[in-house]
């Protein structure tokens, strides 16, 4: 029997999907139409504008030991900021966003990532196949625009699974032309304000890499 409290594993990263727009620009939802996304202003550098919303009837999974988690809960979003997180919120002119059978909670943070290697994910494997005898290999033929191909496709990722701050050990860096790529794949996507923080460390002795 259909439970309608039951998640699907699409319905759920889609859910956190939604709630990741808190943290970001604006992330495309069902609910959200495309018109509403703005580009990032590249000349400038400054983050669009991000409109206001409120996310309804969710189950708001606040992470704060003083609101706990809140079943069937409103949040309130004005331009990238939490203005309010409640239940029955008044908030007159926001955009209402169904959160209906979903569930809001804060964006995740990966403070390890590596978007130049993000098209090797699922090739990695263990033995022979390792992280490291693998992408060794593979790093070095890697054009600038295969660099920003992966860029692109790892922060794609990162949005879906609900991520709104990555950290990126770029480590690739073959010229100068790698790390353009590198810094033009954040900028390129339309619904991420370019925050990233770079990381170019030599080591990655000890780190365990199961892609
Ligand atoms: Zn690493």
């Amino acid at each position: 029997m259909a439970d309608e409290n039951t998640l699907s594993r699409r319905k759920f990263i889609g859910a956190v999907a939604a709630v990741g727009a808190v943290g970001l620009s604006a992330c495309a939802t069902n609910s959200q139409p495309s018109s509403r996304l703005w580009a990032a202003d590249r000349t400038s550098g400054k983050l669009p504008p991000r409109g206001e919303f409120v996310v309804r009837n969710a189950y708001i999974v606040t992470m704060d030991p003083k609101l706990g988690d809140i079943p069937n809960g409103d949040v309130h979003v004005r331009n990238g900021a939490l203005v309010a997180v409640g239940t029955n919120l008044n908030a007159p002119g926001a955009e209402v966003i169904d959160g209906r059978n979903r569930i809001a909670c804060p964006g995740f943070i990966d403070t390890h990532f590596h978007l130049w290697g993000s098209f090797a994910r699922g090739v990695v494997a263990d033995g022979d196949f390792d992280y490291f005898p693998v992408m060794s290999k593979l790093g070095p033929v890697m054009t600038p625009e295969d660099a920003y191909a992966s860029a692109r496709l790892g922060i794609t990722e990162a949005i879906y699974s609900g991520l709104t701050t990555i950290h990126d050990w770029s480590h690739n860096i073959i010229d100068g032309r790698y790390a353009d790529a590198d810094l033009r794949a954040p900028t390129a996507s339309p619904e991420v304000g370019h925050g990233s923080a770079d990381g170019r460390h030599g080591s990655h002795a000890g780190h365990d890499h199961a892609a």
